[in-house]
């Protein structure tokens, strides 16, 4: 069944809102206490003392309660809205709502649309943030989930002249995010481990370690060698996110999950100068480099590139895409594999603040590159899909959100954020995207 035969055959017939993530998918901040069903709605804030007697409900919360009721009755949950502006586009566009069901099989979706809401639902598939350490410090992050951001706007102060930002991404430390010190006793950490030990081991299918960069966290490799001394005790498959950069670990890596099957996920959208540009820290060769020792390793079950679409990775997209469809080619179709996520937050950076010309150009080229490829035994349905759903969003979408503020502001920002990024990071935007120049100098602040 593709795609859209699912989504009219299963998930429409059950609710037109109906996702299984909100039952059976959680992302964890551990360090801030925060979940959410997936990487699109606000996160919110786990009940510290109700989670001491009951650590389930790092997952279980009154607030997804209360969505899950929403999706029951067919009604959409506000958080919820990256997918309903899909959805909204028509065009049989494809929301993250299927892809996130239909990994799930049809008897679990079943069995969520008639379990009482109020109940406590089992994990499947759960990413876990044990802090925020990290040694890349990317445009489109910020210091809640980047010591190195952190470490910027300590040294610098904040980002100033930003009006659309209501979130203040890059005022302040986000000390929330990390509410204990890393050598602190962190309640939601043991939460977990309590959780993981007694029960989710036993439930889980699919376990992913996010950050920061997860392979600085010390809890990330007492994981890894829970499941190297814990061989058999658990089916629950094993996925680590990593930038893979420069100074990540790579060795240490191979040997501690020699024999266990994992997946790994890093993230790219770019290639060379213009991708350093954008995910500070970065050293595309290394990166590169990184990729391909782990695929001549033969370890890893998959390398997943996550690609978060921006108003400055477009100018070469297509040649990251080239990139990953010759690994495809050299390693198997499903040794590498990749998503186009679109980014939302902060606004100013969507690709939606471009100008009309250079939106139709980026859309045309990546048109073209998809009509040479569609028939390529290496692509996956969904990455066909994500392309095709990237060249409509950049014809049809016009804000990048419902409360975006008006484009003279978010344009404002974009200038006034660069301009800022450049000078502290010793960066060069006209240099570093040469077509870009004419409209960023014609941006007035
Ligand atoms: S944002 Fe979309 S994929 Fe995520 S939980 Fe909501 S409906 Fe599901």
């Amino acid at each position: 069944m593709n795609d859209l035969e699912f989504k009219h055959q299963v998930l429409d017939t059950l609710s037109e809102s109906f996702c299984a993530a909100k039952w059976y998918n959680a992302t964890i901040w551990l360090g801030s206490g925060m979940t959410t069903s997936c990487h699109h709605p606000p996160a919110h804030l786990v009940d510290i003392d109700r989670v001491r007697d009951n650590p389930r409900l790092l997952h279980n919360t009154d607030q997804k309660k209360n969505d899950r009721a929403k999706m029951l009755a067919g009604e959409r949950p506000a958080g919820c809205e990256y997918c309903w502006k899909i959805e909204d586009m028509g065009r049989d566009a494809i929301s993250d709502r299927v892809y996130k069901s239909k990994i799930y099989p049809i008897e679990a979706l079943n069995e969520a649309f008639t379990t009482p809401v109020d109940q406590d639902i089992n994990l499947r598939t759960l990413e876990i943030a044990f802090d925020r350490t990290c040694q890349f410090a990317c445009s489109y992050c910020n210091p809640a989930f980047s010591s190195t951001w952190v470490n910027d706007i300590r040294r610098d102060g904040a980002y100033t002249g930003l009006v659309s930002d209501g979130r203040n991404h890059f005022t302040h430390e986000h000390s929330g995010a990390q509410l204990f010190g890393i050598r602190e006793t962190n309640p939601y950490v043991e939460a977990f481990f309590e959780w993981w030990e007694n029960d989710l081991h036993r439930t889980l299918q699919e376990l992913r370690i996010t950050g920061g960069e997860p392979l600085m966290s010390h809890y990330t490799w007492k994981l890894i060698d829970w499941f190297k001394t814990n061989k058999g005790k658990s089916s629950t498959r094993l996925a680590i996110n990593s930038n893979l950069g420069t100074d990540v670990d790579i060795d240490r890596l191979l040997s501690s999950v020699d024999g266990m099957a994992i997946d790994l996920y890093t993230s790219n959208e770019a290639i060379s100068q213009q991708a350093e540009y954008i995910r500070d820290g970065l050293v595309w060769d290394d990166w590169a480099n990184n990729v391909e020792r782990l695929l001549d390793s033969g370890q890893f079950r998959g390398i997943h590139v996550m690609c978060t679409i921006n108003a400055l990775c477009l100018s070469s997209l297509d040649s990251l895409l080239d990139c990953m469809l010759n690994w495809k080619r050299e390693y198997g179709r499903d040794a590498v594999s990749f998503t186009l996520n679109i980014l939302r937050f902060p606004s100013f950076q969507s690709p939606l603040v471009l100008p009309e010309h250079l939106k139709t150009h980026y859309k045309n080229t990546l048109e073209t590159w998809l009509s040479n490829e569609c028939d390529s035994e290496f692509l996956h349905e969904h990455e066909i899909n994500h392309l095709q759903r990237l060249i409509d969003y950049l014809d049809v979408v016009k804000t990048p959100h419902s409360e975006a503020f008006e484009m003279p502001k978010l344009l404002n920002d974009f200038k006034q954020f660069y301009t800022q990024y450049d000078q502290r990071r010793g960066k060069d935007f006209v240099a570093t995207f040469p077509e870009l120049q004419e409209w960023y100098d014609s941006i007035q602040v």
